[in-house]
């Protein structure tokens, strides 16, 4: 039983926020909604504590397939950044709102970028791409994040100016903008040969992500008096994380996204 601890912890997480957001609303679907997450992910990490390769997709393609074609595409919920900034100005806690303050905003300083491993609806394509661990040097572009990061707050302002900042417009945004990170996304990923080239030098969320995710209270920790510096876990790193270095201030350590494959392949288990 000890071993599924994280499992059922993390469960226990997302049925609190669903039976607290429900009695505080009176809305049974955030009941369902977290329930339904917390089930993805806490059965995903007791199938990762039995061995089973792939629990992490499995998660990733249960949350991320979810809110992509249910919240999104049937519902017609906004949860891209351009989402985020229209509830905000609009004084309406939507499930955009509180998709970003507990995935993205507040969540990570306790998970840490956990949502980009195994939630995210872009890299869940992303990631079957071939190139799982970057094949060349990283590039000095991720200054780029910023700039998409202000022109989506813009893009919601000038609605928000010229009266077209609507639920139809904010649907219509959602589709496009899914369809562009994509495309770039899947570009960037054959360019660069790297899957989550994307990531690292394009997306806006990781303005919130990455300063949250640094006090992480989740992270890989290492043992360094265990570590005998045979770097097999920085090879199969896919964010080039210096995860044999147990600083806040390693390389790279808010690129983390929990995805383990560090820790599977240590050879003296010198990462936890
Ligand atoms: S960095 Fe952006 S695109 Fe990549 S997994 Fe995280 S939220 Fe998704
Ligand atoms: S391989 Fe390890 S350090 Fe790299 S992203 Fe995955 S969990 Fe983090
Ligand atoms: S795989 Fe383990 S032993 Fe090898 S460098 Fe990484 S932490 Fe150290």
């Amino acid at each position: 039983m000890k071993k599924y601890k994280t499992a059922i912890i993390l469960f226990a997480v997302f049925e609190t926020i669903a039976i607290s957001l429900w009695l505080a609303t009176g809305s049974l679907f955030y009941l369902l909604n977290f329930t339904y997450i917390g089930l993805c992910i806490g059965v995903g990490l007791a199938l990762s504590r039995a061995g089973w390769k792939y629990a992490r997709e499995f998660i990733q393609f249960g949350v991320g397939a979810y809110m992509l074609v249910f919240l999104g595409l049937i519902c017609k919920e906004n949860m891209q950044i351009e989402g985020f900034w229209y509830y905000l100005l609009s004084g309406v806690l939507g499930a955009g709102v509180l998709h970003y303050a507990i995935a993205k905003i507040f969540g990570p300083l306790l998970f840490g970028r956990g949502w980009c491993g195994y939630a995210c609806w872009t890299a869940m394509i992303l990631d079957l791409f071939p190139f799982k661990q970057p094949q060349g040097p990283r590039k000095k572009i991720g200054f780029i994040r910023y700039i998409v990061f202000a022109l989506a707050l813009i893009l919601v302002l000038l609605l928000f100016h010229y009266g077209k900042a609507t639920k139809h417009t904010m649907f219509l945004l959602f589709l496009i903008g899914n369809l562009v990170y994509y495309v770039v996304g899947i570009l960037l990923a054959i360019m660069f040969k790297d899957n989550r080239a994307f990531c690292k030098y394009i997306c806006p969320i990781t303005v919130f992500l990455k300063p949250m995710s640094y006090f992480s209270l989740l992270r890989i920790r290492c043992d360094e008096s265990k570590c005998i510096h045979c770097d097999k876990c920085l090879k199969v790193c896919p964010m080039e994380v210096e995860v044999n270095n147990n600083s806040r201030k390693r390389k790279n350590a808010t690129e983390c996204i929990l995805c383990q494959k560090c820790k599977r392949e240590c050879p003296v288990k010198a990462l936890k």
